[in-house]
């Protein structure tokens, strides 16, 4: 039997929180350091989305901690998506053919504080807030942490150092100064759109001013709004438009003498459920969507990121957070197989989950891109109501990219290849469909000539 290991982890949001749980449970001393207060006793504040989607991949791991049940108790099931056309007509569609399948909205502050305290529940858990990393020494396994009464850094030695810390991770940042960093190539694009989150309250019987079941999406081309739904009767409507631009931009939103009537004219069924449009538009902030890309996720021989630190994506497919729970499963995995021998373990974890981290993020612009745009296509509806059917008539050979996605726990990379060959088939069927066209009509030509 494998001794027990010292574990640190950077960061007690969502990734890391679930870590020291899994990590607890194979018997490691795991100690997180997180640089804000306690949520638990000063209520979540978070920069990021109140509610999200939580799908099959999230909800493994939360099985894997005893906590999914909980969690299913105080979520809002969307079975598909209800698209808002600008002349206020709506429809309905179903994410998928069997009926169980749903992506669930859950409270991004609740959830982490139940992730806090399942990990506190585990005596081989030490949790500290407040105390920010500022520094890793990758050759000694060092965490050098911020020392509440302003001396010195402190220094602690961890076998393994998991950097749970977010997209801009402090953790990151030290692996791109570590004089042995060679191969460790990093990129950081913001896209041109950022988002801000605006309020649809409860009805006055508390009740939901839109259908709870589903996740609205207001496509508008090269702009768009969504609503998902909260338990208490309130939906968050996240705006993403272009940070600048004549047309539909927050630039012109900040120029706009009437906030209400600019958001009005481009979602008019949605501003009459809005009563704090003004000062929601005016006041909350605009943040930026960043993705992040690292040639490799571990460092020297004690040290390695995961969840949005190793590769923050776009929102548009639900699955940061889904995809960081899932890396958290994969690396417990790989530190079982290779016996807690930590250099092993992170760099197979590494070899393995980088490839499906950049499949993600390929499936997630591709899905902004479906979502504010293709959406509303007569023939993108049309081709998503042929893949359903052939879905319903060969169940396990066709399998659409979103139920793959949401609904299974592939790996990504996986996906990615079998979108690639269905892509390649349809043009091989389409190019033999095309030639025997041609060559009827030929036959008919030399007939009739
Ligand atoms: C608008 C929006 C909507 C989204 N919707 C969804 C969705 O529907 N479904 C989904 O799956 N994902 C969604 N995501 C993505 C999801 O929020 C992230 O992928 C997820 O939060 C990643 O978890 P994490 O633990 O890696 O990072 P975080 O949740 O960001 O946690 C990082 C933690 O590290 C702490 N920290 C930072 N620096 C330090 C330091 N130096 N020392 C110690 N602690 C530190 C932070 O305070 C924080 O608590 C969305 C993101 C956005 C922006």
């Amino acid at each position: 039997m494998s001794q027990p290991l010292d574990i640190g982890i950077a960061g007690a949001g969502l990734a890391g929180s679930l870590l020291a749980s899994l990590l607890a449970q194979d018997g490691h001393r795991v100690t997180v350091f997180e640089r804000r207060e306690d949520p638990r006793r000063s209520g979540f504040i978070g920069g990021r989305s109140i509610n999200l989607a939580l799908s099959t991949r999230g909800l493994e791991a939360l099985t894997a901690i005893g906590l999914q049940e909980k969690i299913m108790k105080d979520v809002v099931p969307m079975r598909g998506r209800i698209m808002h056309d600008p002349d206020g007509r709506t429809s309905f569609h179903p994410y998928s053919v069997a009926p169980s399948d749903a992506i669930n909205s859950v409270s991004r502050g609740e959830l982490n504080i139940e992730l806090l305290k399942a990990a506190d529940e585990h005596e081989n858990v030490t949790l500290h807030f407040e105390k920010p990393i500022v520094d890793v020494d990758f050759a000694s396994g060092f965490i050098k942490v911020e020392s509440t009464e302003g001396n010195e850094p402190e220094s602690i030695k961890f076998d393994l150092i998991v950097g749970a810390d977010g997209a801009y991770s402090t953790m990151r940042n030290a692996m791109q100064c570590y004089p042995q960093r060679a191969g460790f190539g990093f990129s950081q694009t913001f896209i041109s759109h950022s988002y801000k989150e605006l309020v649809i309250p409860p009805l006055s019987d508390g009740s939901h001013a839109l259908d709870p079941n589903a996740l609205h999406i207001w496509p508008r081309g090269a702009s768009m709004m969504i609503a998902l739904p909260n338990a208490d009767g309130s939906f968050t409507c996240t705006l993403f438009w272009p940070r600048e631009g004549q047309g539909t931009s927050f630039e012109s939103l900040a120029a706009a003498d009437d906030v209400t009537a600019y958001i009005g004219q481009i979602y008019p069924d949605a501003v009459n459920l809005m009563p704090t449009l003004e000062e929601d538009a005016r006041n909350n902030p605009v943040s930026p969507l960043v993705m992040i890309s690292c040639d490799h996720w571990y460092c020297g021989e004690h040290s390695v990121l995961l969840g949005d630190a190793a590769h923050a994506i776009v929102p548009f497919f639900g699955q940061g957070m889904n995809s960081a729970f899932q890396d958290c499963m994969v690396l417990r995995e790989h530190l079982r197989t290779h016996d807690n021998n930590v250099r092993r373990a992170i760099v197979t974890f590494s070899e393995q989950q980088k490839p499906n981290g950049d499949a993600i993020s390929k499936l997630s612009l591709d899905n902004f891109l479906i979502m504010r745009d293709r959406v509303s296509s007569r023939w993108f509806r049309l081709s998503q109501h042929v893949e359903k059917w052939l879905h319903r008539l060969m169940p396990s050979r066709v399998q659409p990219v979103y139920n793959l996605v949401s609904f299974t726990t592939t790996p990504y990379q996986e996906i990615v290849k079998r979108q690639a060959r269905r892509r390649q088939s349809i043009k091989s069927l389409l190019a033999v469909l095309i030639s025997l066209a041609a060559l009827v009509i030929a036959f008919f030509i030399g007939t009739f000539t």
